[in-house]
C-alpha cells in the first residue's frame, strides 16, 4: 500500500471494533472488571486490557498504532503534547551528570527545556549544524543521546540522519530525530537510522489546529549497552525494548503526561488527510518561496531553492520536498511587521502545521527567552518572518504576500 491507501485502509484503521470506521472516543477515567482477579491480571501485565487512562486507554492506542505503523516503529506512546513527548523521551535515557548532544537551530521551548535540564544535571553540548563531523567530535564518556530536527524549525536546516546516526552508533549513542516538520509523508527516520521519532502532534499530524499532542516511536532496534545507559539499568532484562518498556511503565507513568482520548481521536480524524495536506501545503510553499525569492531585498529561507546549503540534503532524504515551512528575513524589524500587517489571508498565530497559512515574527515571541546570540545561533534574526503554508490556492497566497511586500515599503520608515 502507498502512503495515502494506508492512510485509509492500514492495518489499525480497518481493526477498530464493531466496524466503527473511527476509534470509539473511550472518554472515561478508569476501567472496570467482573472480578479482582482480572483487575490484578490487567495491572500484572498478564491480561489484556485498560485500567486507568494515564496508564492506557483504547483512542490512544488506536492512534498510537496508527502513527507506529506510519513511522515503521516498534511501538509509540503518546503524550499531552510535542515537549511532554520530548521531555519524557530524553529523561528515560539520560540522569543526573549525563549529556546530550543537540543542534543549534531546533524549536525554541526544546532549546528552553535544555536550560530546565540543566539545574537537574543533565548537561546539552551544542553542535552549530547537527553533521557527522560536528558530532563526532563532541561525543564524550557521558554523552547518552544526540538529539535534532529533521527540517530544524525556524532555522529549516536538514539533519544527514545517517551520517549522524553512523557516528552515533559507532560510539554507543542512539539518535533521537523530532520530525514534526517532516511527518511520515516526508520521510521516516527511523529507516534513514534514526532510533527514537518525535512529533508535536499538535503540528501537522492534526492539521486542523484543535488540539495540543506529542508521540514518541521507538523503533526497537538500538542495542543499548546498560553499563552507559545507566538509567535503563533497572531494565536491562528487556534488551532491545528497555526503552520502551521504561518509558511507558516508569517516567511517562509517572511524570503523569498522557494525551486526552479526544486528542487521540481528533488526531485520527486528522491524520487521514495527512498525504492530501502535505503534498498541498508543499506545493504551495515551493511556489511562495520561489516567488518571494525573486523579489529585490527579500532573502528567502526554503531547503529545495536552488543553491541553498541542505537542497541535497533534501533531495537524498526528503524525496526532493521542503515541507510547509519557509521563512524571509525583509531587511528591517520594522518592514518584517509592516509586511505581516498587511496580509490578508495569513493569520498572525503562534503555530506551525494547520491546514491555515500562519505567519510569526519569531524575534519578538517565540524566542523572547533567549539572548540575541542564542537567537542567531538558532537561525533567527529581527527581521525574519516565518510562514507556515496552508492549502489554500496557491495563486492566491503568492498574490497575498507580494502585494504585502511591495505595499510595506523600504527602510525602517515607512
Ligand atoms: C511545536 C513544536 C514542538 C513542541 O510541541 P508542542 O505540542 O507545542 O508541545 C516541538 N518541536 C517542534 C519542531 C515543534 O514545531
Amino acid at each position: 500500500m502507498k502512503f495515502n491507501t494506508k492512510l485509509i485502509h492500514g492495518k489499525v484503521v480497518s481493526g477498530y471494533a464493531d466496524g466503527a470506521i473511527l476509534p470509539p472516543v473511550a472518554q472515561a477515567a478508569a476501567f472496570r472488571y467482573e472480578s479482582m482477579e482480572d483487575l490484578e491480571g490487567v495491572f500484572q501485565h498478564r491480561k489484556k486490557g485498560y485500567a486507568y487512562s494515564r496508564i492506557g486507554n483504547p483512542t490512544l492506542t488506536a492512534f498510537e498504532q496508527r502513527i507506529n505503523e506510519l513511522e515503521g516503529g516498534f511501538s509509540a506512546i503518546s503524550c499531552s503534547s510535542g515537549m511532554a513527548a520530548i521531555s519524557a523521551a530524553l529523561l528515560t535515557v539520560c540522569e543526573s551528570g549525563d549529556e546530550i548532544i543537540a543542534g543549534n537551530g531546533l524549536y525554541g521551548g526544546t532549546i528552553d527545556l535544555f536550560r530546565d535540564l540543566e539545574k537537574l544535571g543533565i548537561h546539552t553540548v551544542f553542535a552549530d549544524h547537527l553533521t557527522a563531523e560536528a558530532v563526532g567530535g563532541l561525543i564524550g564518556e557521558r554523552t547518552k543521546v544526540v538529539f535534532g530536527e529533521l527540517i530544524s524549525n525556524p532555522s529549516l536546516r536538514v539533519m544527514d540522519i545517517p551520517g549522524v546516526s553512523n557516528i552515533a552508533h559507532e560510539a554507543g549513542i542512539p539518535l533521537f530525530v523530532d520530525s514534526t516538520t517532516a511527518t511520515p509523508y516526508i520521510a521516516r527516520p527511523l529507516s534513514l537510522g534514526a532510533d527514537v521519532v518525535i512529533h508535536s502532534t499538535s503540528k501537522y499530524l492534526n492539521g486542523g489546529g484543535n488540539a495540543i499532542g506529542g508521540i514518541i516511536v521507538d523503533g526497537g532496534r538500538f542495542a543499548w549497552d546498560f553499563n552507559r545507559h545507566r538509567a535503563l539499568m533497572e531494565f536491562r532484562k528487556y534488551g532491545k525494548a528497555a526503552f520502551t518498556i521504561r518509558l511507558r511503565t516508569d517516567i511517562w507513568e509517572n511524570f503523569g503526561g498522557c494525551m486526552a482520548p479526544v486528542t487521540a481521536f481528533l488526531n485520527c480524524i486528522g491524520l487521514d488527510t495527512l498525504g492530501l495536506r502535505m503534498e498541498r501545503i508543499c506545493f504551495n510553499a515551493e511556489r511562495l518561496a520561489q516567488a518571494l525569492d525573486r523579489i529585490p531585498g527579500i532573502t528567502v529561507n526554503y531547503p529545495t531553492l536552488p543553491d541553498r546549503p541542505c537542497r541535497e540534503l533534501a533531495e537524498k532524504e526528503l524525496q526532493g520536498l521542503g515541507g510547509g515551512i519557509l521563512s524571509f528575513r525583509a531587511g528591517s524589524r520594522e518592514k518584517a511587521f509592516r509586511i505581516i500587517n498587511r496580509l490578508k489571508y495569513a493569520l498572525i498565530a503562534s503555530n506551525i502545521g494547520d491546514l491555515r497559512t500562519l505567519v510569526i515574527h519569531p524575534a519578538s515571541t517565540l524566542y523572547i527567552h533567549s539572548s540575541r546570540e542564542k537567537m542567531e545561533e538558532a537561525g533567527v534574526y529581527d527581521d525574519m518572518v516565518r510562514v507556515s503554508v496552508g492549502i489554500e490556492d496557491a495563486e492566491d497566497l503568492i498574490r497575498d504576500f507580494t502585494d504585502a511586500v511591495s505595499g510595506a515599503g523600504d527602510g525602517v520608515n515607512q
